[in-house]
Formats: C-alpha cells, sequence, structure tokens
C-alpha cells in the first residue's frame, strides 16, 4: 500500500543526503571529539564546523549553540535551568503559556516541586497569546517566561519579539520553544531578543535525538547534565557527532529550500481546506500560521475513528500532538482555545510537507470526505 504521510509535525523522514553527511561519523570517523589525536580533532572539526553554521543560520555566535539530545532535552534545560539561575535573584515565578509542548509544561510541574510558582499564560479563542494578558502576569519576582514561537497543533505563531521585550522590561529571561517553527520560517535570535531557544532536528527532516539550546551570552543558566567538559562545561556527555552534523546540515538545507516550499504547502492547504469545505459541520481552528499545519474538527466524528479509517487506506494523521494520541487525552492546547472536552474529540491535525504532491492531497482530502461521511452515518 501507498503510504500519504501527514504527520510532518510529529517527525519528518531524514533527508538522504543528510543521512550521507552523517555516516561517516558512525564508522570511518568515529573519533571522541575530546580525543587529543588525529581521530579526535576530526570529529571535533565536524562539530565545529556545524556549531558555526548553524549559529550563522539563526544570527547567533557559535559560543550561544549548545548541542542536546533533542529538544525535550532542550526545553527542559531552559525552563529549568534558566529558573534556578534565577533563584539567587530571589525570583521564584514562572510563566508558561497554556499552549506550551508537555517538554515544557512538565519541566513546569518539575519547578514547582523545587518551589516555584508557575502561572499559565492564557490565549484566545484564535490560539494567540496576548501581550495584555502577559504584562498582568509579570512581577518582579517573575524569573522566566516561556512562549514558544509556534504551536505544534495548530500552526499559530506567536508574538515573540513583542513577549520577550515585555518580559526583560520586568528582568526575568524570555525562553521560545522554536521547534516548530525552524521548519518553516528563517530565524534571527537577535531580531526575536530572546535568551534562550531550543531547536529540534528531526522536525526539519535531520535526525532524531538532536537538538540544540541557544543561550545568550552573558546569560546564565544551571547545568541539568553533569559529567565530561562538553559543551563549555555545561552539558555533560560524550559529543553525538553524527546526530550534530546532521541537525546544523539540516537546518542548512532546510533553510534554503523553505520559502519555496512554503509556496508549494499554501497550495496544499488550500486545496486540502476547500475538498474539506465540501461538508458541512467542518471547522478550522486557530489563526492561519505556518502553512504545514492544519488542524481540523468534524462535528460529530470521534477523531480516533477518522484516525484508524485513514490508516487503513495509507493515510497518516494525528490526534493533536504525537505525544497525546498515545493517552487519547483531550488536547490541552484546543481546550486553552475555549473548545469543550468533547469538542477537542472532534479534532485532528494534518501536517504537510516537502515531498507532499498535489495528487497525495486530493486522494487524501477526498478520502477524509468520505470517511466522515460514512461515520456520520
Ligand atoms: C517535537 C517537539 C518538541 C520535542 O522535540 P524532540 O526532539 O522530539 O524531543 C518540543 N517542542 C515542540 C513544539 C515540538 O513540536
Amino acid at each position: 500500500m501507498n503510504r500519504i504521510y501527514l504527520d510532518h509535525a510529529a517527525t519528518t523522514p531524514l533527508d538522504n543526503e543528510i543521512f550521507e553527511k552523517m555516516r561517516p561519523y558512525f564508522t570511518q570517523d568515529y573519533g571522541n571529539a575530546d580525543s587529543p589525536h588525529g581521530l579526535g580533532r576530526k570529529a571535533m572539526n565536524a562539530v565545529d564546523e556545524a556549531r558555526d553554521s548553524l549559529a550563522a543560520a539563526i544570527h547567533a555566535k557559535p559560543n550561544e549553540v549548545y548541542f542536546t539530545s533533542g529538544g525535550t532535552e532542550a526545553d527542559n534545560w531552559a525552563v529549568i535551568g534558566g529558573a534556578l539561575a534565577q533563584r539567587s535573584k530571589g525570583r521564584t515565578h514562572v510563566v508558561l503559556s497554556a499552549i506550551e509542548h508537555h517538554a515544557v509544561l512538565h519541566a513546569g510541574e518539575m519547578l514547582k516541586k523545587y518551589g516555584f510558582d508557575v502561572t499559565y499564560l492564557p490565549v484566545n479563542k484564535g490560539g494567540m497569546v496576548e501581550l495584555n494578558a502577559l504584562k498582568a502576569l509579570l512581577s518582579e519576582n517573575t524569573a522566566l517566561v516561556g512562549i514558544m514561537a509556534a504551536n505544534n497543533e495548530t500552526g499559530c505563531l506567536q508574538p515573540i519579539a513583542e513577549c520577550a521585550k515585555l518580559t526583560h522590561a520586568y528582568g526575568a529571561l524570555f525562553f521560545t520553544d522554536a521547534v516548530q517553527y525552524a521548519p518553516y520560517l528563517p530565524m534571527d535570535v537577535k531580531a526575536w531578543d530572546v535568551d534562550l531557544l531550543s531547536l529540534s532536528a528531526h522536525k526539519f527532516y535531520g535526525p532524531k535525538g538532536a537538538g540544540a539550546l541557544y543561550i545568550k551570552n552573558g546569560v546564565k543558566i544551571e547545568k541539568l547534565i553533569g559529567g565530561g567538559e562538553q559543551e563549555r562545561g555545561l552539558r555533560g556527555g560524550t559529543t553525538n557527532v553524527p546526530a550534530v552534523v546532521g541537525l546544523a546540515s539540516a537546518y542548512l538545507k532546510n533553510k534554503a529550500t523553505m520559502s519555496e516550499v512554503n509556496t508549494k504547502l499554501k497550495t496544499l492547504r488550500e486545496v486540502f481546506m476547500q475538498t474539506l469545505s465540501t461538508l458541512d459541520g467542518v471547522a478550522f481552528n486557530g489563526e492561519e500560521g505556518l502553512f504545514g499545519i492544519l488542524n481540523v474538527r468534524f462535528q460529530g466524528v470521534l477523531n480516533t475513528d477518522l484516525l484508524y479509517n485513514l490508516d487503513l487506506q495509507g493515510v497518516c494523521i494525528s490526534i493533536g500532538s504525537a505525544c497525546a494520541s498515545a493517552s487519547v487525552k483531550p488536547s490541552h492546547v484546543l481546550l486553552a482555545m475555549g473548545l469543550t472536552e468533547e469538542e477537542t474529540r472532534e479534532c485532528v491535525r494534518f501536517s504537510f510537507g516537502k515531498d507532499n504532491t498535489e495528487e497525495e492531497i486530493v486522494f487524501a482530502a477526498n478520502k477524509t470526505v468520505e470517511i466522515v461521511r460514512r461515520l456520520r452515518g
């Protein structure tokens, strides 16, 4: 059966060219990047080159880029490490948007155990945070604010530069989870003026288990992983050289093609939406943001039924985030946007990628219409 993959927000396939760039560092150039011999230096050169090129691409300096085991680690490090470092200044309050990824929300839960106060910034019906609401939560006690650049369930884009500016007026650190934003739009950490920013390679056709945290020079955060002196002494563990090479080269390749891909995704998304709009009782959730993500509610249809039926046709989609799907908990993102629990169970996410064809999109949209009609009886 031909698979039609419409779940790019969960993960993307590793680009073959990126895989080939990683390959030598698994086999012939396997040195430990910290070893003081030829093979070690070869590995370290590859890591340095990856750090330099990734930093340049996001307008950071090389010593502001720290490699991690993925987006989840980078998120945990930013939230927990950032807040703990601020505690020495007497700040014990953290603000996280209500629509953050579980990696950020669960890090917030851990902070509560360490005595922090965590409050959640609401979003409006369109899935957007509002500056007035953020201002109402900030105080001289605020240690850190975390607001994602683009939401992984709806694709909604948040006003990062404005939120960072407001946060800084209260002397707190500003962190943005840019994992879902990075695949689609160019980033400039200086223009946003964020203190901390997370990335993950497998959302832009790189390998899983590879991520990065940008830490602005001068910003202090506690380390979470002790060990060797890797990553400027802030993150122990033998450097995963193939992962680092894959992360940087995937970011650069994806960045070079994203504008062209966006034009294509915009068309695919419109074609898809037009076909779905032939049904009654269809609503698109959230203000328009990333062209790659479409969150849809089909009134009267259970999302798990739609997912399983599309899967039988070879079409891969998701219910909210990949992490939530297994537990089938109602989406905290859609709840925060004001949907009822029952309404959230009628919502699915389609996420498109660079290799999807119009033919696939038409097939998937027609199958969706057919299945929804059948399930509604
Ligand atoms: C996928 C994702 C993460 C987690 O990244 P991993 O590399 O899978 O750990 C964090 N935040 C957002 C917004 C994501 O989409």
